[in-house]
């Protein structure tokens, strides 16, 4: 049986040519440190993590390849930001279509007495725009925000939430670990002062090395999570003032960060044509799907195809989702994700908590034929309840 990965916003598969070699021919043929040896080879791989540094500037509109710090992957930066900017009496506002990468860091300062405030959302997971003002009272510290659910893809409107957020001096967060390689971000235009990313699901790279991308106004705000040796200023017991030394503490991820830079040399060829493909496979996904609602199915997610991610999730009405998804891998070999997708407040907000729901993702290289497949699958297994 042919086997069919749907589970790209997991992490993608596979991943853009050349990441693979980049990293072994860094462990094979590179091999030392930077910043921490004084001969070539290290000045040589500086430049290399330079140059990546730059590209997820570019890439991000982030004011340059300094603010670009690197982390183990989203959650961390995530963690890093919130734990690193808010203290006790801090006000937070945020919405209920988030991951547990901001939810729980959130829940563990709350119990050091930061006060979280949610936004309203519809029931397919979009944002209350209108009411956005209303929550950003005077004492707001930062809002943090998904670019797009990992449980709906419904995409969130950022340009008009970060403007709300600059008029007013708050920090504007986000959470790209959805978008970032997949759909336009610019920092600058957006008035994004934080964004956290994974190296692993659309950059099409590795995983085990994320991004943490800042304004200076942010750097200067936020207290390092980790410190520790930097190879520079090495006299003062202080982390030194400059970035990114001053939030990068210990050896990077230096195999990671190669493999990073071979997907995003990847993208920079390739990018606008690989988003107009995974644009294409993400309406056909869902317009397939959404022709099964009344056969006992229902689609979670904005009914606006143009405010949607690769990410369509389903939720069987007269059958377990459990039960289906592990039928579809058996009988069909579609891989896909069951559950609560680490997002248990997304799922009350859709209405689909606790069953959960079946979630396909596409990457940019699933095929139009594995998407009716996965449709014609779907339909047979409900065809056995309402024949
Ligand atoms: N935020 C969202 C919206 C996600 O989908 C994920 C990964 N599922 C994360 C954060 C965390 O990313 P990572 O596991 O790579 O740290």
């Amino acid at each position: 049986m042919k086997q069919v990965y749907l589970d790209n916003a997991a992490t993608s598969f596979p991943k853009a040519p050349g990441v693979g070699q980049a990293m072994a021919d860094y462990l094979e043929r590179v091999g030392c440190n930077i910043s921490r040896g004084g001969y070539q080879p290290a000045y040589d791989a500086a430049q290399t993590v330079l140059e990546v540094r730059e590209s997820l500037s570019r890439l991000l509109g982030a004011p340059g390849g300094r603010n670009v710090i690197f982390t183990p992957g989203a959650t961390y930066s995530l963690n890093f930001l919130l734990k690193g900017l808010l203290r006790p009496g801090d006000r937070v506002v945020t919405s209920p279509m988030e991951h547990n990468a901001v939810l729980r860091p959130l829940t563990q300062l709350e119990r050091q007495g930061v006060e979280i405030d949610y936004l309203p959302c519809t029931e397919t997971g979009e944002l209350c725009l209108e009411q956005v003002a209303d929550h950003l009272t005077p004492d707001t510290r930062t809002l943090v925000l998904t670019h797009a659910s990992n449980v709906s893809g419904t995409v969130f409107p950022l340009a008009e939430v970060g403007a709300l957020c600059r008029a007013r001096g708050i920090f504007f967060l986000v959470d790209a670990a959805q978008t970032a390689g997949v759909l336009p971000i610019d920092m600058a235009a957006m008035g994004i002062d934080g964004l956290a990313l994974p190296g692993h699901k659309g950059l099409l790279g590795p995983q085990g090395i994320g991004v943490l991308a800042l304004t200076n106004s942010l750097a200067q705000a936020l207290e390092p999570l980790v410190s520790g040796g930097t190879g520079s200023l090495s006299e003062s017991l202080e982390m030194p003032p400059f970035l990114p030394d001053r939030l990068e503490a210990g050896t990077l991820n230096l195999p990671g960060i190669f493999g990073l830079g071979a997907a995003l040399r990847y993208l920079e060829s390739e990018g606008p044509a690989l988003r107009e493909r995974e644009r294409r496979l993400a309406g056909h996904l869902w317009a397939r799907m959404m022709e099964l609602e009344e056969d006992g199915l229902r689609v979670l997610g904005s009914r606006d195809p143009a405010r949607r991610t690769g990410v369509v999730s389903i939720d069987f009405l007269h059958a377990d989702n459990g039960e289906m998804a592990f039928r579809l891998e058996q009988e069909y070999g579609l891989q896909t994700r069951c559950g609560l997708h680490c997002a248990p407040l997304a799922h009350r907000t859709l209405g689909s908590f606790p069953q959960g729901a079946v979630r396909f993702s596409v990457g940019p290289f699933t095929t139009f034929a594995e998407l009716d497949y996965a449709q014609g699958a779907v339909y047979e297994l409900l065809m056995e309840r309402n024949p």
